[in-house]
């Protein structure tokens, strides 16, 4: 069968993009079994071709009505499915959607109908605020950070941008390269409204958030520069940790190196 991918250069490249972040997550030891999600929004690199697309489903029920996404495409991995996998054969691992008329139901259009992740309603309902408000984010990404699930579990790293400033003060590019810091979600049921909620919430002033003993959310412009945030972000978990691990608290850059930081860079905080 032939592929959405052939002869469409552009979709393929985001596609691999895809593909290759998936393989950092599952190589990071951050994509056990089938953890994690990842949902991108392709509308810009679909031709008239693939709107003419036949489905391959019947339609199916977001559970949401989202507005803003009538007529948009997105690549989902598919429920059940594996990172690793993922990482090799995207395109049995994941598919691409169309949302209808009604903004309130999907199809599968290519390649295969894989069931998009059950979690699609939530990261629909963060894409959906990403065209209404223009910000000209595209990817969401959901996976399980081990240093940073781990601070998650300490009642005080809670508290609002006690990690960011811990986490910014380990090594100046986390606040140049995640200039917004990290958002904390308190602890919800997986798959919950009130997660989904949450998460929304939190990403209006950030672009990663923590979900508390659970794992990251992250909003990028591609799928790249989702994960990045989050490695930055990791790495510097893994710096305090290596401190704490040799037997002392990190001094962390004082108030005056991360204002100089902030005025150097142009930075938003
Ligand atoms: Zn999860």
């Amino acid at each position: 069968m032939k592929s959405i991918l052939e002869n469409r250069p552009a979709l393929k490249e985001e596609v691999e993009k895809i593909a290759e972040v998936a393989g950092y997550l599952w190589t990071n030891g951050w994509a056990e079994r089938n953890g994690g999600n990842i949902t991108v929004n392709i509308t810009d690199l679909v031709d008239d071709d693939i709107r003419q697309m036949p489905a391959i489903t019947e339609p199916i029920a977001i559970g949401e009505k989202l507005p803003h996404l009538r007529g948009c495409y997105f690549f989902c991995k598919g429920t059940g499915k594996r990172m690793r996998d993922l990482a090799r054969r995207p395109m049995d691992n994941g598919s691409i959607i169309r949302i209808l008329d009604d903004c309130e139901h999907y199809e599968i259009i290519a390649d295969n109908p894989v069931m998009p992740t059950s979690e699609l309603p939530s990261h629909l309902l963060v894409h959906d605020k990403q065209v209404e408000t223009g910000s000209g984010y595209k990817a969401t990404l959901h996976t399980h950070p081990i240093e940073l699930v781990a601070m998650s579990h300490h009642r005080p790293f809670l508290k609002k941008d006690v990690l960011t400033r811990l986490l910014w003060s380990m090594i100046p590019e986390t606040k140049a390269f995640c200039p917004l810091g990290l958002g904390i979600v308190p602890y919800e049921l997986p798959g919950s409204v009130k997660l989904a909620e949450g998460t929304l919430n939190a990403l209006a002033d950030y672009d990663v958030v923590l979900w508390e003993k659970h794992g990251v959310f992250a909003k990028g412009t591609d799928i790249m520069d989702a994960f990045d945030q989050v490695d930055v972000l990791s790495k510097s978990a893994k710096i305090y940790i290596d401190s704490r691990a040799m037997g002392y608290e990190p001094e962390g850059m004082s108030d005056e190196q991360m204002k100089e930081m902030t005025r150097a860079f142009h930075l938003p905080k």
